[in-house]
């Protein structure tokens, strides 16, 4: 009993230094009904219903733990689009810019985060 309790303390003790905690995997998109509760790194929710989404949901990728969340209504500004990729990869135009927290700013192209200059320059996406 206490040696199994042991090496699985030592199993997960491996695991978390084997792991990053955001996943150097791409991000991949999943279409969801609504945004859920707790969103898995790595994933951008494309939330909406009959194939036309409103909404895309995604944990922030510097690792803060915050749930982004981009309009994706073309009659609401600011409004964002998602390519699904043929590999599942998704991208998101344009650049995500988190006005508060972290204040992370960042494209999504292909799966992978581009970092962008530091917040403040002048950057970001145009709410007109
Ligand atoms: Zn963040």
């Amino acid at each position: 009993m206490k040696l199994r309790e042991r090496l699985e303390r030592l199993g997960q003790w491996v695991l978390d230094r084997l792991l990053p905690a955001e996943p150097a995997r791409p991000f991949r998109a999943i279409t969801a009904a609504d945004v859920p509760a707790v969103l898995t790194p790595g994933v951008v929710y494309l939330v909406g219903e009959g194939g036309h989404h409103w909404c895309a949901a995604l944990r922030c990728p510097c690792g803060c733990g915050a749930t982004i969340q981009l309009g994706m209504l073309r009659e609401v500004r600011p409004c964002w689009g998602a390519t699904v990729h043929a590999n599942g990869t998704v991208s998101l135009t344009p650049s995500v810019w988190r006005r508060v927290g972290c204040r992370s700013h960042f494209v999504l192209e292909r799966g992978r985060i581009r970092w962008c200059s530091p917040a403040g320059s002048g950057a970001g996406p145009r709410t007109h």
